[in-house]
């Protein structure tokens, strides 16, 4: 099995895993205050300190959530139902990236249907997939109201880095408020929670469980809970938390904490693999290739070998990837990050994706690129010119 699909989701670590393990044999609920409850208690709020220094937060809370889908969802419906109360800070206009996640998208139009008055943009992206920075700042200076500003820290499919202090430096001069989604950055790239608001995490992503995220708040910035019943979270989220899933996101980031080694074992892997590519189907597109990337994505394309054949093909020599289009109601639509790029639908259709962690190895590259060049030749039938001499 050659696992390269990251990030959809991290198999999980052996330290997630023993204290997922761990967790799931205390047994108290965290709101008890008898000796398995404080336990339990003892847990969530290891883990909530070892996910704030991942992204050496300071002055912000950090909200445990079942996902990073939930927490976008609170940072937007929370942020703007939170300014509601008062007029001189209230939310009036949303500028989401055209290539954010779907969990910020199809928040921010359920939130315009929602509240009439709201304007939601959606923010270009150059051909190379990095936010145009001086259409932002025309859009911020253009409206009026307070604005709300969400940009991802990286792109998951393309692995593109964002320019995040040079949105933050503009959203601040605007009086904005500025979400980041770090979920494919987190444990990658270095995270400075001071340059934006609120943030979204995934435990799945860096090695931890599925079903765990957190949204990190700055002190002040009010916020709307979205489930409300028991008060847990300080008011913010309710519900008994997933303890075990929690137990497993603190270890994960607790792992990753320490983790430029294992950076550049992941960046040497993916640079190996783009390089052997590129020498032997010197044909093959890399997208985004000439901006900073994280080390754990290579999202490229060979022309003319469609990425549903691919799939197939590298699943039945034990390569896993992800393709850059989704089949959804049985037809295939194009990637909307590559297409926010300008990038042909014709080459879209072939795009892949091969995302490294923390337990690939150079096996892992090898069989991905075997498998590969084995299914160009296909896709490319038989040689014209080959001649067999009887
Ligand atoms: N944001 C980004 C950038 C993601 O890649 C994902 C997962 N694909 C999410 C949000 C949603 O994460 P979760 O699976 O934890 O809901």
């Amino acid at each position: 099995m050659h696992y390269l699909d990251h990030n959809a989701t991290s198999p999980l670590r052996p330290e997630s895993l023993s204290a997922v393990t761990h967790a799931l044999a205390v047994g108290g609920n965290p709101s008890s205050i008898h000796g398995a409850g404080r336990a339990a208690r003892a847990l969530v709020e290891d883990a909530r300190e070892r996910v704030t220094q991942l992204v050496k937060a300071k002055d912000a809370q950090l909200i445990f959530t079942s996902g990073a889908t939930e927490a976008n969802n609170l940072a937007l419906f929370g942020a703007v139902e939170g300014s509601l109360a008062e007029e001189e800070v209230r939310i009036t206009r949303i500028f989401v990236l055209a290539i954010e996640h779907a969990s910020v998208l199809a928040t921010a139009d359920r939130l315009a249907e929602r509240f009439p008055w709201l304007r939601v943009s959606r923010l270009a992206v150059t051909a190379d997939g990095v936010i145009d920075l001086e259409g932002l700042r025309v859009a911020l200076r253009e409206g009026k109201g307070r604005a709300l500003v969400a940009a991802m820290a990286a792109n998951n499919e393309t692995g593109v880095i964002q320019p995040i202090a040079e949105i933050s430096k503009l959203v601040r001069e605007a009086g904005g408020l500025f979400l980041v989604d770090a979920v494919p950055a987190a444990g990658k790239i270095s995270l400075d929670f001071a340059l934006c608001d609120t943030m979204v995490l995934s435990a799945h992503k860096i090695g931890g469980p599925m079903g765990a995220g957190a949204l990190l708040v700055r002190n002040g910035v009010p916020l709307q809970p979205q489930l409300v019943g028991g008060g847990q979270e300080k008011g913010l989220r309710a519900g008994a938390p997933n303890l075990s899933g929690i137990a497993g996101f603190g270890a994960a980031a607790h792992a990753l904490a320490d983790g430029e080694g294992e950076r550049a074992r992941i960046a040497h892997l993916r640079d190996h693999f783009e390089t052997a590519l590129k020498q032997a189907a010197p044909e093959t597109v890399i997208f985004g290739v000439k901006q900073h990337r994280l080390c754990s994505t290579s999202c490229f394309a060979i022309p003319g070998l469609a990425a549903e054949t691919a799939l197939i093909g590298l699943d039945l020599d034990g390569v896993m990837m992800s393709s850059g289009s989704t089949c959804s109601s049985g037809k295939v639509a194009v990637s909307h990050v590559l297409s926010a790029m300008g990038v042909e639908e014709k080459l879209a259709a072939c795009a892949l994706r091969a995302s490294f962690g923390w337990c690939s190895s150079m096996d892992d590259v090898h069989a991905a690129i075997e498998s590969l060049l084995k299914l160009r030749e296909r896709a490319r039938g038989p040689h014209k010119t080959s001649s067999v001499a009887a």
